[in-house]
């Protein structure tokens, strides 16, 4: 099993001190938000942390700059294209540069100790699951990974001998809430949902919204993606999936509760009655600190809570009639056979589609669930059980809702 270097606490109990054993970290996704929050998050331990490499999708300035603050020793750019910038912005400099799908491979294979997985979607799963199969610990902030190749991944971290930390707000507060309970003695977990911007809105209104109003988030401040999935709630649902893999529980045991704060980020409930709760501002430093320097504490500048501030924290059902992705991606987790992998791959088409006004927003869920009723009636439904027959569904599920998207010649 990979050491695990301890941070060393300071005398002051300040945060930990420049040191020789500093934790080493690759950053995938660097440039965007889960990325620069890390980069804070880095910046701000006090030399607890060196970067051995960061890598990004196209933007190789702001790849380079990135690398530049952190002073990686390596930066890879998805994007081929993208070289001659990445590396002219980055002459001068000792930090090496690489462009394409295999220099990203090859950043999540740099000697560390941890790798933050913050890429948005399936593009992620490669290079996240390389480290994995490398023995690396990861902290995991891209659900998609889970939802596409949940049970590779698990298998893979259990053969690794190494784990998977959750980033994702609701699965760290459950995490740090489960404490070392058996799973066993957990009768519910709950994830808790913010509701988005369109928590109060009627149907009509909610099937004409547009991509500025879907990407007006109340609490949050996230990637496009991300952002769209929790406008309509399937982000909840691509959550509940991430749960059901990470924590090894089944559906039955997993609800959802609309929190319009999001001071709770989710709870579990024991089997003698006893309940607790994760809270923290909603500032994803929280959980990022949290991984980075897992056993230990670090002392951060993230928002502190004030519930008195606040005053009132409120629950509610999610209503499944007003937003039927949750209700879609809960049926896919429920019936199995490569659903939730399919469901991920046609949620990504549709929401890039959405987000270049090619369709609705309430056509979203409708494409993702005639994605997965095909996927059923033809027989490409299956459990993925590598990394490679994931991905091949991934591709496959993509060309079709594609193919059938409004305005295409396949469409009907
Ligand atoms: P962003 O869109 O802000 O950032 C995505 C990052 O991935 C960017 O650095 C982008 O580079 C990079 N990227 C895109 N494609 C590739 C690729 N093929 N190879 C390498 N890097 C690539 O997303 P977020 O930070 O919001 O989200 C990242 C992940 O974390 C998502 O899975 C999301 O669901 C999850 N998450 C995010 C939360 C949040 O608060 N933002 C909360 C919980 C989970 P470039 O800038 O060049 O495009
Ligand atoms: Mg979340």
């Amino acid at each position: 099993m990979k050491k695990v270097v301890q941070l060393r606490p300071s005398r002051s109990g300040e945060a930990s001190s420049p040191d020789a054993d500093s934790r080493r970290v690759v950053l995938l996704g660097a440039t965007g938000s889960i990325g620069r929050s890390t980069v804070e998050i880095i910046n701000g331990a006090n030399g607890a942390f060196s970067v051995a490499a960061v890598a990004g999708g196209s933007d190789a300035k702001a790849l380079a700059a990135v690398a530049i603050e952190l002073g990686a020793e390596f930066a890879a750019l998805a994007d081929p294209s993208g070289y001659a910038d990445l590396k002219a912005a980055l002459s001068g400099t000792a930090i090496e540069a690489a462009a394409g799908p295999e220099a990203v491979i090859e950043a999540a294979l740099r000697p560390a100790d941890i790798v933050v997985g913050a890429i948005a979607g399936a593009a992620g799963v490669a290079p996240t699951f390389a480290a994995l199969a490398a023995g690396r610990i990861i902290a995991l902030a891209n659900k998609e990974c889970l939802v596409c190749a949940g049970p590779a991944f698990m298998r893979q971290a259990a053969a690794s001998g190494t784990r998977l930390l959750p980033v994702d707000s609701e699965h760290n507060a459950i995490f740090q809430a489960m404490g070392d309970a058996e799973l066993s003695s957990v009768e519910m977990i709950t994830l808790t949902a913010s509701g988005g911007p369109f928590r109060t809105w009627s149907v009509e209104a909610i099937a004409a919204a547009t991509p500025e109003q879907a990407l007006a988030h109340p609490n949050w401040s996230m990637g496009p993606k991300v952002t769209i999935d929790s406008a309509g709630l399937m982000n909840k649902g691509l959550e509940v999936i991430e749960a059901h893999y990470l924590f090894g529980i089944e559906t039955a045991r997993l609800d959802v509760l609309v929190h319009a704060q999001s001071v709770v980020h989710g709870l579990v409930a024991f089997s003698d009655g006893s309940v607790s709760a994760g809270l923290a501002a909603p500032d994803m430093k929280v959980p990022i600190a949290h991984c980075l320097s897992h056993p230990r504490r670090l002392v951060t500048k993230a928002r502190r809570l004030d519930l008195a501030a606040i005053g009132q924290l409120t629950f509610e059902r999610p209503d499944f009639n007003r937003f039927p992705a949750l209700r879609v991606a809960l049926d896919a987790l429920r019936a199995g056979r490569g659903l939730p992998t399919v469901l991920n791959a046609a949620n990504e088409i549709a929401v890039e589609a959405f987000l270049k006004r090619r369709i609705s927003f309430h056509e979203i869920a409708k494409i993702v669930e005639q994605a997965c009723e095909a996927a059923l009636s033809d027989g490409v439904a299956r459990e993925p059980e590598t990394i490679d027959e994931a991905l091949a569904i991934d591709f496959a599920v993509r060309e079709r809702t594609r193919a059938r998207l409004p305005g295409t010649a396949a469409a009907s």
